[in-house]
């Protein structure tokens, strides 16, 4: 059952996420369903609509006057979005899972990096309203969830019109190969349980919480014998070191210890991922060498120091 409220006039409309830009539409209203399909049928009602969820990123929008929803469709009662489920062997997480309850220590024993991701999204204010499916939705650069799911290969349970579902891998969403559709919603995140150490670490410009300025997701997938890693904020989009992951499988033993990796070899990937997302300049026209700027030099270093860092506690 919907609740409807009036609210004031607004113009226009931008739209700064993954769905389509939409028209402006008068008189706003604000509904309130109580379950995914009503969201999805009172975005289809109000097409200009916008749907909100913990407000954090809409609300600086709306606040600095980028957006100007014409309506909203509050997705805050929607009990089903709010917890997660096991389904075969991953977790079904609603998109409605707040950063701070993504924080808690039985979520944290389910999926670390994730959990570790929302204790450093933002100050307590902002993690006890911000959500799972807004940070995705937003695909900020800095969103922490976002280099934790490309290294998960999470998978997006997609709602749109008529109870239909479809899946996007999160990565082709970021990626932009496939968008949200007009009145669609994020309803699930389907990531695997692997039951294996992952970490994420994150780097900021100032001390306290802060946005990233380069992040770092490591998980560790012993069944398929693989290391899978993505690394945030340095680019519009997670970015995944390939090479450098097989790479350093390849090192590991599997069926040992698996902590006996060499400190040298931790060392090597650090600086194989950093160079795979930060490359060298090509030569100059010339063929003499062009020098990383210093500001770019020392992001590379960061990302060096965090993947070092991640693959080292991954496998202590
Ligand atoms: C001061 C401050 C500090 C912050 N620090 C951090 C930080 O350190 N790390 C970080 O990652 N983020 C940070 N954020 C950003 C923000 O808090 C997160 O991205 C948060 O997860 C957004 O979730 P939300 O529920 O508030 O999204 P909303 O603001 O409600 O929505 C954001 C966008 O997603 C869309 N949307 C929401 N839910 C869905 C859905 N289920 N399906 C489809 N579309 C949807 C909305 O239409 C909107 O376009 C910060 C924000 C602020 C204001």
């Amino acid at each position: 059952m919907y609740v409807e409220h009036a609210a004031g006039h607004r113009e226009g409309a931008a739209g700064l996420t993954t769905h389509a830009p939409q028209a402006a539409q008068t008189p706003q209203s604000v509904k309130l369903p109580a379950t995914l399909d009503e969201a999805v049928a009172a975005l289809a009602a109000m097409p200009a609509a916008v749907p909100v969820a913990g407000g954090t990123d809409l609300m600086s929008s709306v606040n600095s006057g980028q957006l100007r929803p014409a309506a909203l469709v509050g997705l805050g009662r929607i009990s089903e979005i709010r917890g997660w489920q096991y389904q075969d062997g991953h977790a079904l997480l609603g998109a409605g899972l707040t950063h701070a309850r993504m924080g808690r220590p039985d979520f944290a024993a389910l999926i670390p990096a994730l959990a570790a991701a929302a204790r450093a999204a933002g100050p307590p204010q902002i993690r006890n309203a911000g959500t799972l499916g807004g940070n995705i939705a937003s695909a900020a650069p800095t969103g922490d969830a976002l280099p934790v799911l490309a290294a998960l290969e999470a998978v997006l349970i997609i709602a749109g019109p008529g109870g239909a579902r479809r899946e996007i891998p999160v990565s082709h969403l970021l990626a932009g190969m496939d968008m949200l559709r007009p009145g669609e919603l994020i309803g699930f995140v389907r990531v695997p349980l692997l039951h294996a150490p992952q970490v994420f670490l994150k780097a900021t410009g100032r001390t306290g919480p802060g946005r990233a300025t380069a992040s770092v997701a490591l998980v560790l997938d012993p069944a398929r014998r693989g290391v899978r890693c993505a690394v945030g904020a340095i680019a519009p989009m997670p970015l995944r070191p390939l090479e450098a992951e097989e790479w350093v499988a390849s090192l590991i033993d599997w069926d040992g210890e698996r902590g006996s990796l060499v400190p040298e070899a931790v060392t090597a990937f650090g600086e194989y991922v950093a160079t795979a997302c930060i490359p060298d300049q090509p030569p100059a026209a010339d063929g003499t060498e062009q020098p990383l700027a210093p500001a770019v030099l020392h992001l590379r270093r960061t990302v060096a120091a965090l993947a070092r860092r991640a693959l080292g506690r991954a496998l202590s």
